[in-house]
């Protein structure tokens, strides 16, 4: 399968998220939270579009690249969920290495909260990540949906109807 940087995130966020997005039951358009991050995405740096560049490599779209100082930019709404984040950039960082581009890095942006988190690529990283890659084709081809959990991100979650509708 072609794991993208979303697959990776809701890999960190939850197994059943990860399940239900990666069989086409998608809800973001039922999402508040996630109609605010595409706000604050097209928003906030508009000038950015002539700064970096939008580039396609190994089934993975990041969105602003800067080529010169070979910086991963990604702009989030909130820290809530950080380490989610962290390792989407870090799988970003990883796939633009196995196509050859070397030494980069990524900045984790929140402008609402204005904040930067700079994102590195340690060996450890990069033998979790080959790990991780794994369990998700296993987890998305697996016939049976993870049982959902009850976090604190489902409140904010696209799925919170689909898994907790009728519950108190
Ligand atoms: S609502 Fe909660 S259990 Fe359901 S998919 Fe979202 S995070 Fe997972």
């Amino acid at each position: 399968m072609n794991v993208t940087g979303t697959h990776f995130a809701y890999y960190w966020i939850c197994h059943r998220k990860l399940w239900l997005f990666a069989n086409g039951i998608n809800m973001e358009h039922t999402s508040e939270a996630v109609s605010d991050g595409r706000f604050i995405h097209e928003t906030t740096y508009e000038r950015r579009a002539n700064k970096f560049t939008e580039i396609e490599v190994g089934g993975v779209k990041i969105d602003f690249y800067d080529p010169f100082q070979r910086v991963i930019h990604e702009t989030k709404r909130s820290d809530s969920i950080e380490e989610a984040h962290q390792w989407q950039v870090k799988y970003y960082i990883w796939v633009l290495e196995q196509h050859g581009v070397l030494d980069v890095t990524g900045l984790l942006e929140y402008p609402t909260m204005r904040q930067t988190q700079r994102v590195e690529l340690t060996d450890t990283d990069r033998q979790t990540l080959e790990m991780v890659i794994a369990e998700i084709a296993r987890l998305v081809e697996s016939d049976s949906c993870p049982p959902r959990v009850r976090k604190g991100i489902c409140r904010n979650c696209s799925y919170n109807d689909f898994c907790w509708s009728g519950e108190e």
